[in-house]
Protein backbone atom coordinates (compact mmCIF):
# COMPACT_ATOMS: atom_id res chain seq x y z
CA UNK A 1 0.00 0.00 0.00
CA UNK A 2 1.52 3.34 -1.02
CA UNK A 3 1.52 6.57 0.86
CA UNK A 4 -1.04 9.30 0.17
CA UNK A 5 1.03 11.00 -2.52
CA UNK A 6 1.65 7.72 -4.38
CA UNK A 7 -2.01 6.86 -4.19
CA UNK A 8 -2.95 10.22 -5.66
CA UNK A 9 -0.78 9.44 -8.65
CA UNK A 10 -2.06 5.90 -9.05
CA UNK A 11 -5.69 6.95 -8.95
CA UNK A 12 -4.87 9.81 -11.28
CA UNK A 13 -3.66 7.40 -13.94
CA UNK A 14 -6.93 5.50 -13.86
CA UNK A 15 -10.20 6.52 -15.43
CA UNK A 16 -10.52 10.15 -14.32
CA UNK A 17 -13.59 11.86 -15.75
CA UNK A 18 -13.18 15.60 -16.34
CA UNK A 19 -14.37 17.67 -13.40
CA UNK A 20 -14.79 14.70 -11.08
CA UNK A 21 -12.53 14.50 -8.07
CA UNK A 22 -12.12 13.15 -4.56
CA UNK A 23 -11.06 15.19 -1.55
CA UNK A 24 -9.33 12.89 0.92
CA UNK A 25 -9.17 14.04 4.53
CA UNK A 26 -5.94 14.05 6.48
CA UNK A 27 -5.74 13.04 9.19
CA UNK A 28 -8.24 10.19 9.07
CA UNK A 29 -8.46 6.63 10.38
CA UNK A 30 -6.52 5.09 13.25
CA UNK A 31 -5.68 7.27 16.22
CA UNK A 32 -2.97 6.43 18.74
CA UNK A 33 -5.44 4.91 21.23
CA UNK A 34 -6.98 2.56 18.67
CA UNK A 35 -3.61 1.55 17.26
CA UNK A 36 -2.41 0.67 20.76
CA UNK A 37 -5.57 -1.31 21.61
CA UNK A 38 -5.51 -3.37 18.41
CA UNK A 39 -1.78 -4.13 18.76
CA UNK A 40 -2.40 -5.05 22.41
CA UNK A 41 -4.87 -7.80 21.37
CA UNK A 42 -2.47 -9.07 18.71
CA UNK A 43 0.48 -9.10 21.13
CA UNK A 44 -1.60 -10.82 23.80
CA UNK A 45 -2.58 -13.54 21.30
CA UNK A 46 1.09 -14.03 20.39
CA UNK A 47 2.21 -13.97 23.98
CA UNK A 48 -0.43 -16.11 25.68
CA UNK A 49 -2.18 -17.89 22.80
CA UNK A 50 -5.91 -18.01 22.02
CA UNK A 51 -8.41 -17.40 23.36
CA UNK A 52 -7.97 -13.87 24.61
CA UNK A 53 -11.28 -12.58 25.90
CA UNK A 54 -12.05 -8.94 25.18
CA UNK A 55 -14.78 -7.20 27.12
CA UNK A 56 -16.78 -5.24 24.58
CA UNK A 57 -15.52 -4.51 21.04
CA UNK A 58 -11.88 -3.52 21.46
CA UNK A 59 -12.63 -0.56 19.18
CA UNK A 60 -15.90 0.23 17.43
CA UNK A 61 -15.16 -1.22 14.01
CA UNK A 62 -16.76 -4.27 12.46
CA UNK A 63 -13.77 -5.18 10.24
CA UNK A 64 -11.25 -4.91 13.10
CA UNK A 65 -13.41 -7.06 15.38
CA UNK A 66 -13.96 -9.72 12.70
CA UNK A 67 -10.23 -9.81 11.88
CA UNK A 68 -9.25 -10.25 15.54
CA UNK A 69 -11.92 -12.91 16.03
CA UNK A 70 -10.31 -14.94 13.25
CA UNK A 71 -7.01 -14.72 15.13
CA UNK A 72 -8.53 -16.05 18.36
CA UNK A 73 -10.00 -13.08 20.22
CA UNK A 74 -13.37 -13.72 21.85
CA UNK A 75 -15.54 -10.67 22.39
CA UNK A 76 -17.94 -10.67 25.33
CA UNK A 77 -20.24 -8.01 26.74
CA UNK A 78 -20.02 -8.98 30.41
CA UNK A 79 -17.06 -9.98 32.57
CA UNK A 80 -19.02 -12.99 33.93
CA UNK A 81 -18.98 -14.54 30.46
CA UNK A 82 -15.22 -15.14 30.75
CA UNK A 83 -14.38 -18.54 32.30
CA UNK A 84 -12.17 -18.31 35.44
CA UNK A 85 -8.44 -18.54 34.87
CA UNK A 86 -8.54 -16.71 31.55
CA UNK A 87 -7.25 -13.37 30.34
CA UNK A 88 -9.70 -10.54 29.79
CA UNK A 89 -8.78 -7.34 28.02
CA UNK A 90 -10.69 -4.11 28.58
CA UNK A 91 -11.45 -2.10 25.47
CA UNK A 92 -10.12 1.33 24.48
CA UNK A 93 -13.33 2.96 25.78
CA UNK A 94 -12.46 2.24 29.40
CA UNK A 95 -14.37 0.54 32.21
CA UNK A 96 -15.69 1.49 35.63
CA UNK A 97 -13.72 0.38 38.73
CA UNK A 98 -16.47 -2.16 39.46
CA UNK A 99 -15.46 -4.03 36.29
CA UNK A 100 -11.87 -4.39 37.53
CA UNK A 101 -13.35 -5.82 40.72
CA UNK A 102 -15.53 -8.25 38.73
CA UNK A 103 -12.39 -9.53 36.99
CA UNK A 104 -10.64 -10.06 40.33
CA UNK A 105 -13.69 -11.87 41.73
CA UNK A 106 -13.88 -14.03 38.62
CA UNK A 107 -10.19 -15.01 38.96
CA UNK A 108 -9.28 -13.40 35.65
CA UNK A 109 -6.01 -11.83 34.62
CA UNK A 110 -6.84 -8.45 33.12
CA UNK A 111 -5.09 -6.29 30.56
CA UNK A 112 -6.36 -2.74 30.41
CA UNK A 113 -6.33 -1.30 26.87
CA UNK A 114 -8.22 1.85 27.89
CA UNK A 115 -6.94 4.78 25.83
CA UNK A 116 -4.72 6.99 28.02
CA UNK A 117 -6.83 9.98 26.98
CA UNK A 118 -9.93 8.29 28.39
CA UNK A 119 -7.97 7.44 31.55
CA UNK A 120 -7.16 11.14 31.84
CA UNK A 121 -10.90 11.94 32.01
CA UNK A 122 -11.40 9.18 34.62
CA UNK A 123 -8.70 10.76 36.77
CA UNK A 124 -10.28 14.20 36.43
CA UNK A 125 -13.62 12.73 37.54
CA UNK A 126 -12.04 11.12 40.60
CA UNK A 127 -10.20 14.34 41.52
CA UNK A 128 -13.30 16.55 41.28
CA UNK A 129 -15.42 13.98 43.12
CA UNK A 130 -12.86 13.91 45.93
CA UNK A 131 -13.20 17.70 46.12
CA UNK A 132 -16.99 17.17 46.33
CA UNK A 133 -17.87 18.87 43.03
CA UNK A 134 -21.02 18.07 41.08
CA UNK A 135 -19.66 16.78 37.76
CA UNK A 136 -21.68 17.36 34.60
CA UNK A 137 -20.45 14.79 32.10
CA UNK A 138 -21.34 15.79 28.53
CA UNK A 139 -21.72 12.63 26.48
CA UNK A 140 -24.04 10.17 24.82
CA UNK A 141 -26.24 8.06 27.06
CA UNK A 142 -25.38 4.37 26.92
CA UNK A 143 -21.96 4.82 25.28
CA UNK A 144 -19.36 2.55 26.90
CA UNK A 145 -16.97 5.40 27.60
CA UNK A 146 -19.64 7.38 29.45
CA UNK A 147 -20.62 4.29 31.48
CA UNK A 148 -16.96 3.77 32.43
CA UNK A 149 -16.31 7.39 33.39
CA UNK A 150 -19.58 7.67 35.34
CA UNK A 151 -18.61 4.56 37.27
CA UNK A 152 -15.60 6.37 38.76
CA UNK A 153 -17.86 8.59 40.88
CA UNK A 154 -21.52 7.65 40.37
CA UNK A 155 -22.70 9.82 43.27
CA UNK A 156 -21.12 12.97 41.84
CA UNK A 157 -21.61 12.58 38.08
CA UNK A 158 -24.71 13.34 36.04
CA UNK A 159 -24.91 12.92 32.30
CA UNK A 160 -25.77 15.83 30.01
CA UNK A 161 -26.60 14.44 26.58
CA UNK A 162 -26.60 17.64 24.51
CA UNK A 163 -28.03 21.16 24.96
CA UNK A 164 -31.57 19.78 25.30
CA UNK A 165 -30.62 18.16 28.61
CA UNK A 166 -29.46 21.36 30.31
CA UNK A 167 -32.89 22.44 31.59
CA UNK A 168 -33.24 19.35 33.77
CA UNK A 169 -29.78 19.58 35.38
CA UNK A 170 -29.84 20.24 39.11
CA UNK A 171 -26.81 20.63 41.36
CA UNK A 172 -26.27 20.80 45.12
CA UNK A 173 -24.05 23.90 45.16
CA UNK A 174 -23.78 26.17 42.11
CA UNK A 175 -20.32 27.33 43.17
CA UNK A 176 -18.95 23.77 42.94
CA UNK A 177 -19.84 22.49 39.49
CA UNK A 178 -17.47 21.29 36.79
CA UNK A 179 -18.08 19.92 33.29
CA UNK A 180 -16.17 17.06 31.70
CA UNK A 181 -16.88 15.31 28.40
CA UNK A 182 -16.69 12.13 26.40
CA UNK A 183 -13.58 12.15 24.19
CA UNK A 184 -15.34 11.62 20.85
CA UNK A 185 -18.01 14.29 20.69
CA UNK A 186 -18.70 17.00 18.15
CA UNK A 187 -16.56 19.96 19.23
CA UNK A 188 -19.16 22.54 18.18
CA UNK A 189 -22.14 20.80 19.75
CA UNK A 190 -20.23 20.32 22.99
CA UNK A 191 -19.43 24.02 23.16
CA UNK A 192 -23.13 24.74 22.62
CA UNK A 193 -23.93 22.54 25.60
CA UNK A 194 -21.20 24.19 27.68
CA UNK A 195 -22.53 27.66 26.81
CA UNK A 196 -26.02 26.64 27.89
CA UNK A 197 -24.63 25.19 31.13
CA UNK A 198 -22.64 28.37 31.78
CA UNK A 199 -25.75 30.48 31.35
CA UNK A 200 -27.48 28.34 33.96
CA UNK A 201 -24.43 28.01 36.26
CA UNK A 202 -22.16 31.06 35.78
CA UNK A 203 -19.56 29.61 38.15
CA UNK A 204 -19.19 26.42 36.09
CA UNK A 205 -15.57 25.19 36.13
CA UNK A 206 -13.98 23.89 32.92
CA UNK A 207 -11.65 20.88 32.78
CA UNK A 208 -7.92 21.71 32.93
CA UNK A 209 -7.46 20.61 29.30
CA UNK A 210 -9.67 19.49 26.40
CA UNK A 211 -11.45 16.19 27.05
CA UNK A 212 -12.40 15.82 23.37
CA UNK A 213 -9.25 14.17 22.13
CA UNK A 214 -6.79 15.42 19.52
CA UNK A 215 -7.83 12.70 17.04
CA UNK A 216 -11.53 13.56 17.22
CA UNK A 217 -10.78 17.27 16.83
CA UNK A 218 -8.38 16.84 13.90
CA UNK A 219 -10.70 14.53 11.96
CA UNK A 220 -13.58 16.99 12.40
CA UNK A 221 -11.35 19.87 11.29
CA UNK A 222 -10.42 18.11 8.05
CA UNK A 223 -14.06 17.24 7.33
CA UNK A 224 -15.11 20.84 7.92
CA UNK A 225 -12.61 21.94 5.29
CA UNK A 226 -13.75 19.40 2.70
CA UNK A 227 -17.46 19.61 3.51
CA UNK A 228 -17.60 23.14 2.16
CA UNK A 229 -16.49 21.90 -1.29
CA UNK A 230 -17.83 18.36 -1.54
CA UNK A 231 -21.44 17.67 -2.50
CA UNK A 232 -21.14 14.17 -1.10
CA UNK A 233 -19.02 13.01 1.86
CA UNK A 234 -18.41 9.34 2.52
CA UNK A 235 -17.29 8.53 6.06
CA UNK A 236 -15.85 5.06 6.51
CA UNK A 237 -16.77 3.80 9.97
CA UNK A 238 -19.15 1.61 11.94
CA UNK A 239 -22.57 2.64 13.16
CA UNK A 240 -21.61 2.24 16.81
CA UNK A 241 -18.54 4.47 16.41
CA UNK A 242 -19.25 7.81 18.08
CA UNK A 243 -16.45 9.75 16.40
CA UNK A 244 -17.41 8.38 12.94
CA UNK A 245 -21.05 9.40 13.38
CA UNK A 246 -19.94 12.87 14.41
CA UNK A 247 -17.96 13.17 11.16
CA UNK A 248 -21.19 12.65 9.18
CA UNK A 249 -22.89 15.42 11.17
CA UNK A 250 -19.93 17.79 10.84
CA UNK A 251 -19.76 17.20 7.06
CA UNK A 252 -23.43 18.16 6.66
CA UNK A 253 -23.08 21.24 8.85
CA UNK A 254 -20.03 22.27 6.82
CA UNK A 255 -22.13 22.31 3.65
CA UNK A 256 -22.06 18.83 2.11
CA UNK A 257 -25.40 18.05 0.46
CA UNK A 258 -25.23 14.46 1.65
CA UNK A 259 -22.96 12.51 3.98
CA UNK A 260 -23.10 8.77 4.59
CA UNK A 261 -21.45 6.34 6.97
CA UNK A 262 -20.32 3.03 5.44
CA UNK A 263 -18.43 0.10 6.89
CA UNK A 264 -17.33 -1.13 3.48
CA UNK A 265 -17.13 0.16 -0.13
CA UNK A 266 -19.79 -2.38 -1.07
CA UNK A 267 -22.35 -0.34 0.91
CA UNK A 268 -21.98 2.75 -1.29
CA UNK A 269 -24.94 3.27 -3.62
CA UNK A 270 -24.48 4.40 -7.23
CA UNK A 271 -27.41 6.81 -6.81
CA UNK A 272 -25.44 8.84 -4.26
CA UNK A 273 -23.16 10.00 -7.10
CA UNK A 274 -25.93 11.56 -9.22
CA UNK A 275 -24.95 15.15 -10.04
CA UNK A 276 -21.87 14.95 -7.82
CA UNK A 277 -18.55 16.29 -9.03
CA UNK A 278 -16.63 16.37 -5.73
CA UNK A 279 -16.72 13.50 -3.23
CA UNK A 280 -15.14 13.90 0.20
CA UNK A 281 -13.73 10.78 1.82
CA UNK A 282 -12.65 10.31 5.42
CA UNK A 283 -12.69 7.64 8.11
CA UNK A 284 -13.27 7.40 11.84
CA UNK A 285 -10.51 6.89 14.40
CA UNK A 286 -11.12 3.13 14.57
CA UNK A 287 -10.93 2.46 10.83
CA UNK A 288 -7.98 0.69 9.15
CA UNK A 289 -6.69 2.37 5.99
CA UNK A 290 -7.39 -0.68 3.82
CA UNK A 291 -11.11 0.13 4.00
CA UNK A 292 -10.49 3.67 2.75
CA UNK A 293 -8.36 2.28 -0.09
CA UNK A 294 -11.30 0.15 -1.17
CA UNK A 295 -13.61 3.17 -1.21
CA UNK A 296 -11.10 5.15 -3.29
CA UNK A 297 -10.86 2.22 -5.70
CA UNK A 298 -14.67 2.02 -5.97
CA UNK A 299 -14.85 5.73 -6.75
CA UNK A 300 -11.95 5.61 -9.23
CA UNK A 301 -13.77 2.89 -11.17
CA UNK A 302 -16.64 5.38 -11.57
CA UNK A 303 -14.52 8.26 -12.84
CA UNK A 304 -13.53 9.82 -9.52
CA UNK A 305 -9.87 9.03 -9.92
CA UNK A 306 -8.30 12.40 -9.13
CA UNK A 307 -7.58 12.50 -5.41
CA UNK A 308 -6.57 15.64 -3.56
CA UNK A 309 -5.49 15.54 0.06
CA UNK A 310 -7.14 18.03 2.42
CA UNK A 311 -4.69 18.28 5.26
CA UNK A 312 -5.91 19.84 8.50
CA UNK A 313 -3.22 18.72 10.96
CA UNK A 314 -0.09 16.63 11.49
CA UNK A 315 -0.29 13.80 14.00
CA UNK A 316 2.67 12.11 15.63
CA UNK A 317 1.25 10.88 18.94
CA UNK A 318 1.86 7.26 19.93
CA UNK A 319 1.10 5.41 23.16
CA UNK A 320 3.05 2.55 24.69
CA UNK A 321 1.35 -0.83 25.17
CA UNK A 322 -0.68 -1.55 28.33
CA UNK A 323 1.65 -2.00 31.30
CA UNK A 324 0.64 -5.63 31.93
CA UNK A 325 1.78 -6.59 28.43
CA UNK A 326 4.98 -4.53 28.59
CA UNK A 327 5.94 -6.23 31.85
CA UNK A 328 5.31 -9.74 30.52
CA UNK A 329 7.02 -9.05 27.21
CA UNK A 330 10.05 -7.72 29.08
CA UNK A 331 10.12 -10.79 31.31
CA UNK A 332 9.82 -13.08 28.30
CA UNK A 333 12.63 -11.28 26.49
CA UNK A 334 14.80 -11.46 29.62
CA UNK A 335 14.14 -15.21 29.94
CA UNK A 336 15.06 -15.70 26.29
CA UNK A 337 18.31 -13.82 26.74
CA UNK A 338 19.12 -15.90 29.84
CA UNK A 339 18.28 -19.16 27.99
CA UNK A 340 20.70 -18.23 25.25
CA UNK A 341 23.37 -17.55 27.85
CA UNK A 342 23.39 -13.85 26.95
CA UNK A 343 23.58 -10.90 29.25
CA UNK A 344 22.47 -7.31 29.30
CA UNK A 345 19.06 -5.72 29.45
CA UNK A 346 16.18 -7.21 27.52
CA UNK A 347 13.67 -4.68 26.26
CA UNK A 348 10.26 -5.62 24.89
S1 LIG B 1 -10.54 8.52 19.62
FE1 LIG B 1 -9.26 9.69 21.04
S2 LIG B 1 -9.84 8.96 23.08
FE2 LIG B 1 -10.63 7.48 21.58
S3 LIG B 1 -9.03 5.93 21.41
FE3 LIG B 1 -8.60 7.47 19.85
S4 LIG B 1 -7.16 8.91 20.81
FE4 LIG B 1 -8.12 7.72 22.43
Amino acid sequence: MGNAAERTLTMGRMTASPGRRVLLAAPRGYCAGVDRAVIAVEKALEQYGAPIYVRHEIVHNKYVVQTLEKKGAVFVERTEEVPPGNIVMFSAHGVAPVVHEEARQGRLASIDATCPLVTKVHKEAVRYANEDYDILLIGHEGHEEVIGTSGEAPDHIQLVDGPGDVAKVEVRDESKVVWLSQTTLSVDETMETVDALKTKFPGLVSPPSDDICYATQNRQLAVKQMGAEAELVIVVGSRNSSNSKRLVEVAKLAGAREAYLVDFASEIEEAWLEGVTTVGVTSGASVPEVLVEQVLQWLAERGYADVEIVKAAEESITFSLPKELRRDLREEAAALVAERGGSGTAEA
